[in-house]
């Protein structure tokens, strides 16, 4: 047993310990990115590694130990070591980055915990708290760090951390916010939405593509503008990670074009992107994430909406209209036409309701719903017709099939009946219909099976006579 306990313990510290050395090696990856975009004599042109970090760990907070800080302080330092950086400028620069993702990571733990990530546009508002504390905290360290290391004024290298740091987050990091677990890919493999995806997300990146060609095609000072359209329409149309990609690859392409001067006007010596382009990047990249939120909320808003329209709050059944709905148009999907309706009602309801309450009536009446439920299939729809009334119609069942169903579900409404209420619980009786007659007819068929069944004397299943017999023999 304490053997049990001591291997368990040593397997979440080598838990631990490898989540660290991951996160540090994703960090080191990211470094060597951006430093592969470093202009001579300049800070880097993009600088993913920060905001990935603080991505990965605002996404899981118990990465957060202190191995995984001592293993991404490491990844940083290991990748300036391995591409030549004086060690002096190394630490300090690198000082600076943890310092703005410790600080960011505070920020979050101080304000509170808002998982899932942005699907709410109040969560925007944390993230763009979180993305500006970090950014001024590397930004003020970073103007102390660069004056040190090239005696230039502490106010331009501020200027400079800032409003990158600011771009990077806001590039990078709700994407990382935002990306689908495993099990999220396992879920929409199974349910076969990629294909459905990928024709919701094919006209926006279209749109993307042809504003991305328009941007080096035209370029200029109003360039930085020009592929909100796509932007816009990935947010209304797909989602919020989706935009977040979509925001991360058009800021590493503007980054690019105004590197080599197409967009603005670059001044190399200072710094390697425009101030006023980064500014208006980031802001490029929020209002987008802004409408996806606020389009994910709207849609939530709307599915539950229309759930709570078309079932019963009590049992979850479907209600009338929306029943007959679904069943004529299954109808119409069906090949040979031929459909099956369950009418049941329970037996002496009045009765539980006057002598257990109403309340326990009400159990009984959610009880028999989820019985139901387990014996149909998903394209069998239930119903909640009124009261204690219920129906089933399907188009993919023998009579035979339905018969058995139907007694399935009469006898475990009888040993319910036996087992809660001491025998005094209700039955339920069924009128069960089956043919190619109409929808209109079934039901009337079924119903009347229904009444025979209550006349004969309840907790019983009444096939009806087809309509079309009982209009011949009339
Ligand atoms: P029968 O066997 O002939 O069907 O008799 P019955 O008592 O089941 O039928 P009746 O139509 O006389 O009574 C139905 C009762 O169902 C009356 C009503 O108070 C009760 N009822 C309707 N809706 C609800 C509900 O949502 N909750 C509860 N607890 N009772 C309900
Ligand atoms: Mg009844
Ligand atoms: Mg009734």
């Amino acid at each position: 047993m304490d053997s049990q306990r001591v291997s368990s313990r040593v397997g979440s510290a080598a838990d631990v310990t490898r989540r660290a050395a991951l996160v540090g090696a994703v960090v080191f990856l990211a470094c060597l990115f951006g430093i592969a975009t470093r202009l001579p004599g300049t800070l880097a042109v993009f600088w993913p590694a920060n905001a990935l970090l603080l991505g990965i760990l605002l996404r899981s907070p118990r990465l957060a130990t202190p191995a995984t800080w001592v293993s991404a302080t490491l990844g940083y330092i290991a990748a300036d070591t391995v591409t030549g950086s004086p060690l002096f400028s190394n630490l300090v620069l690198n000082l600076c980055n943890v310092a703005g993702v410790a600080a960011g990571f505070l920020v979050f733990r101080l304000i509170g915990q808002q998982r899932p990530w942005l699907t709410r546009v109040q969560s925007l508002a944390l993230v763009a708290a979180v993305i500006l504390v970090a950014s001024s905290v590397a930004g003020v360290a970073g103007g102390f760090a660069n004056s040190a290391i090239e005696s230039t004024p502490w106010q331009s290298g501020w200027a400079r951390w800032f409003s990158g740091e600011f771009l990077n987050y806001m590039a990078v990091m709700p994407a990382v916010l935002t990306a689908p677990t495993r099990a999220d890919l396992r879920r929409f493999r199974r349910r076969g939405e990629v294909v459905a995806l990928a024709r919701r997300v094919a006209p926006a990146a279209a749109l993307l593509v042809l504003c991305l060609i328009l941007v080096w095609a035209v370029g200029g000072s109003g360039a930085i503008t020009f592929a909100m359209p796509a932007l816009v329409v990935a947010a209304l149309t797909t989602g919020v990670f989706v935009t977040s990609l979509f925001i991360w690859t058009t800021t590493m392409w503007m980054l690019v074009l105004t590197a080599d001067g197409h967009i603005g006007v670059p001044d190399l010596g200072a710094m390697p992107v425009e101030l006023s382009v980064s500014i208006g990047l980031s802001f490029l990249a929020i209002a987008p994430i802004a409408v996806a939120c606020v389009t994910n909320e709207r849609r939530a808003a709307i599915t539950a909406l229309r759930h709570a329209v078309a079932h019963d709050d009590l049992t979850g059944a479907l209600r009338r209209d929306e029943f007959f709905r679904r069943a004529h148009r299954l109808t119409r999907d069906a090949a040979d036409g031929v459909a099956t309706v369950l009418m049941m009602d329970l037996d002496h309801f009045k009765a539980l309701n006057d002598t257990y309450g109403h309340s326990a009536g009400d159990g009984a009446l959610e009880r028999f719903a989820d019985d139901v439920r387990s014996h149909l299939g998903r394209r069998h729809l239930f119903a909640r017709l009124g009261g204690e009334e219920f129906a089933v119609f399907c188009t993919d069942v023998s009579e035979l099939d339905a018969y058995a169903i139907a007694d399935t579900i009469r006898i475990g409404q009888f040993q319910r009946a036996t087992e809660h209420f001491a025998g005094h619980g209700v039955t339920v009786s069924i009128g069960l219909a089956h043919g190619s007659d109409s929808l209109e007819m079934l039901f009337d068929a079924a119903d009347r099976a229904l009444y025979d069944a209550k006349r004969q004397g309840r907790n019983r299943i009444v096939t009806a006579t087809p309509a079309s017999d009982v209009h011949r023999s009339s």
